[in-house]
């Protein structure tokens, strides 16, 4: 009985040692090296990856004059416009929105957040994939 349960027990134990390597190497850069979301570009629209943001860091993460936050970066497309990152999925009804400073709530769920970004912005939050 004993002997039977050794194999499976000694893999179970390498499969986690395996695990918490991967962990621990992950966790050597930045936290958050390994997370994707597009940012979007509010002047030419262009949809890029945060991960080419963060690629060659500092250089491409510009937080530009006047940005209400350094989550906004300096489209890397056009150079001048303000790309802001895209919220993930919404909890109850899985719509994705550009989080514009004022009201970060999901547009779909709360008009008045809706509202407020149009008012703020002029522009609609809700994200339409490319
Ligand atoms: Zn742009
Ligand atoms: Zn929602």
């Amino acid at each position: 009985m004993v002997k039977r349960l050794a194999a499976p027990a000694i893999i179970l134990a390498g499969i986690v040692a395996i695990v918490a390597t991967v962990y621990a190497l992950m966790g050597a850069g930045h936290p958050s090296d390994n997370v994707h979301y597009p940012y979007v570009c509010d002047t030419c629209g262009a949809v890029v990856d945060v991960s080419e943001y963060r690629a060659d860091y500092p250089k491409n993460w510009r937080t530009p004059k006047g940005a209400p936050s350094d989550s906004v970066v300096t489209c890397l497309r056009c150079n001048r416009g303000w790309a802001r990152p895209v919220a993930p999925p919404c909890p109850t009804c899985g719509t994705e929105y550009v989080l514009f400073m004022g009201d970060d709530r999901c547009p779909r769920c709360f008009p008045e957040a809706a509202e407020k970004v149009r008012k703020l912005h002029g522009k609609d939050s809700i994200f339409r994939r490319p």
